[in-house]
């Protein structure tokens, strides 16, 4: 399919944030061309698991993407814990609930989460990328140069793509660019944005391999299994309790290539970590990897912005790298949609690095304490009373690992995209693994279960790609402003009165929402709040006035 470059948006990399992208602005109506080098999308399991928010954006792809996603999760009893142990089998020095990887349940979202691999996840999302008839999608084909787009003048972004086919170049166009090319993005290098963080941690085998371990493991089930003895440091990952597993293999520079890290090499580390002699590992695949914990300078340069890996890239001891990818390109897809159409200014879409740059720097900076944590424990567990820390403190220590439904659900925005009523969200805990739901403006708009007991929604199935107004029983009056608001500005806005028909209020929609029976609350296409008044109105400039703000209009 080629279409115009007028009206399209060129997206570099697919894998699973680039697929998403792609999804995305297919979803908010605007047309896009994903450029990819490889054959195909990866065969090779990387990350595995889709958390609890991801799946809530899965939803918005359709019944199918969501339904296929939740078809390739693990067994139950392989989300949690994650275990400490000389060897799998063997003496086990701590445990960590890991309830971030099982989700929340009903009472917080209407998605679960997947544990899965990626090889599986990508294939889903290239089902529906195709099956969107908005994706222009390019195997072989490789970006070469970022010709145009990377100063703010660009009104346009130009890009030389070659195929590895034939040779032959060719020079896109589009309104803008999606780097989704990774964690050595050429177009972020083009650009001469930098990387700011720790970079090259660690050198990483990971190594896909079929074993039958789940039969010498009983009823010790879990999510990772850390190992630590004389032989071997690293973790294994099961993907699908019958077989097949992953393992992270910390290796020195001098032994970080295919070469000198054999599948003789693997299969020894594999049984030194499962600890039963005579276990026969298949391996099927080895990956290379460095650890980082990098943020980019810049999530926005001219018209290219920066998702995924290309913008972020943590240690994945916090199990959030894709997941934290495929929240900001969430973030920023309607905005830049919304742009192409014409329906906002560009500085909406300056609002994605404002909104998520902060959240990766926090997410970075947690997931590599945990890493760090993770050392502390097999240290101490290997000095035994002489480490300075005992096992089980360092396990205490760890508890963020795994448990951080606060930055999945909590993180609230500030930008010109959202209009502050000056309510601050209820306090936690600790805002990175507690999570209350709040409908302050830039809050994630909470779940509520609305409809008849046996044919509920949720009030997040009613946001779609425009604006969605949600008001009380006796909201009528904002209803008839965002009408009006539709009219004048010429976009989209869906209306709702809780309580209206089919919107029967099973779980005390206002209390939520912190909303008189009045009051109104509106919501912008990635499901986090614009704006909120609690109480009516006669007078609906002041909705009006919010959305031009937040538009840059
Ligand atoms: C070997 C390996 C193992 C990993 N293991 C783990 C793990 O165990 N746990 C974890 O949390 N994370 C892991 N990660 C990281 C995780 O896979 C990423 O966080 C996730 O894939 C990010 O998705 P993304 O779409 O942003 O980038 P990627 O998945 O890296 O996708 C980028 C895509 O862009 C394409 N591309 C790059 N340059 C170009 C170009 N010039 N032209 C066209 N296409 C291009 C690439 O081929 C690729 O398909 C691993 C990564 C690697 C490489």
């Amino acid at each position: 399919m080629r279409h115009d470059s007028a009206d399209r948006v060129i997206v570099v990399g697919a894998g699973p944030v680039g697929l998403g992208a792609a999804l995305e602005l297919a979803r908010c109506g605007v047309r896009s061309v994903l450029i990819e080098k490889h054959d195909s999308t990866s065969w090779h399991p990387k990350t595995r698991n889709f958390n609890t928010r991801t799946m809530e954006i899965a939803r918005g792809w359709g019944r199918a993407v969501y339904e296929r996603l939740r078809a390739i999760d693990t067994p139950s009893g392989w989300k949690s814990p994650i275990r400490f142990t000389r060897t799998a089998v063997g003496e086990q020095f701590g445990v960590i609930d890991s309830k971030g990887f099982e989700g929340p349940g009903p009472d917080v979202s209407p998605a679960w989460p997947v544990m899965s691999s990626q090889e599986l996840i990508e294939a889903i999302l290239l089902d529906a990328v195709r099956a969107s008839g908005m994706v222009d999608v390019r195997f072989a084909t490789e970006a070469t140069r970022l010709v145009g787009g990377g100063s703010p003048a660009d009104e346009t972004a130009t890009l030389e793509v070659r195929s590895r086919a034939t040779g032959a170049t060719e020079t896109l166009t589009g309104r803008a660019l999606v780097a989704a090319d990774g964690s050595a993005s050429l177009i972020r290098g083009e650009l001469g944005l930098e990387l700011e963080g720790a970079k090259e941690l660690r050198h990483i085998v990971n190594c896909y391999f079929r074993a039958d371990i789940e039969r010498h493991l009983g009823d010790r089930k879990g999510v990772l299994f850390f190992v630590a003895n004389e032989h071997v440091n690293g973790v294994l990952q099961p993907l699908d309790a019958a077989g097949r597993w992953l393992c992270q293999i910390a290796v020195p520079p001098e032994d970080w290539s295919l070469e000198a890290f054999t599948h003789e090499r693997a299969r020894a580390w594999i049984r030194a970590a499962v600890g039963v002699e005579g276990l026969e590992p298949e391996v099927l695949s080895l990956g290379l990897w460095k650890l980082n914990a990098t943020v980019a300078e810049h999530f926005v340069h001219g018209r290219v912005l920066l998702c995924g890996d290309a913008a972020h890239q943590f240690p994945p001891t916090g199990g959030l790298g894709v997941n934290t990818g495929l929240q900001g390109m969430h973030n920023a897809m309607w905005k830049l949609a919304w742009f192409v159409r014409g329906r906002a200014g560009w500085p909406l879409v300056e609002t994605y690095e404002a909104e998520r740059r902060g959240v990766a720097q926090r997410i970075t900076s947690q997931s590599l304490q945990n890493s760090i944590n993770v050392a502390m424990i097999s240290a101490a567990a290997a000095q035994g009373a002489s480490a300075p820390i005992s096992a089980e403190q360092a396990v205490a220590e760890s508890r963020r690992y795994g448990n951080h439904l606060g930055v999945e659900f909590g993180v609230i925005y500030q930008s010109r995209a959202v209009v502050p009523d000056g309510t601050q969200p209820p306090t936690v805990p600790d805002d990175y693994s507690d999570y209350l739901p709040s409908a302050t403006p830039g809050a994630r708009a909470p779940h509520v279960w609305l409809g008849a007991s046996d044919a509920r929604l949720s009030t997040l199935d009613l946001f779609g790609s425009g604006l969605t107004l949600l008001a009380g029983p006796g909201g009528d009056a904002w209803c008839t402003a965002a009408a009006d608001v539709e009219s004048k500005l010429d976009i989209p806005i869906d209306r709702y009165r809780i309580g209206g028909p089919g919107l029967h209020d099973l779980g005390g929609f206002t209390k939520a929402y912190e909303l008189g029976d009045d009051g109104a609350v509106l919501v912008r296409p990635d499901g986090h709040v614009a704006w909120r008044s609690a109480a009516g109105t006669r007078d609906g400039t002041v909705l009006h006035d919010a959305v031009r703000q937040m538009l840059s209009r």
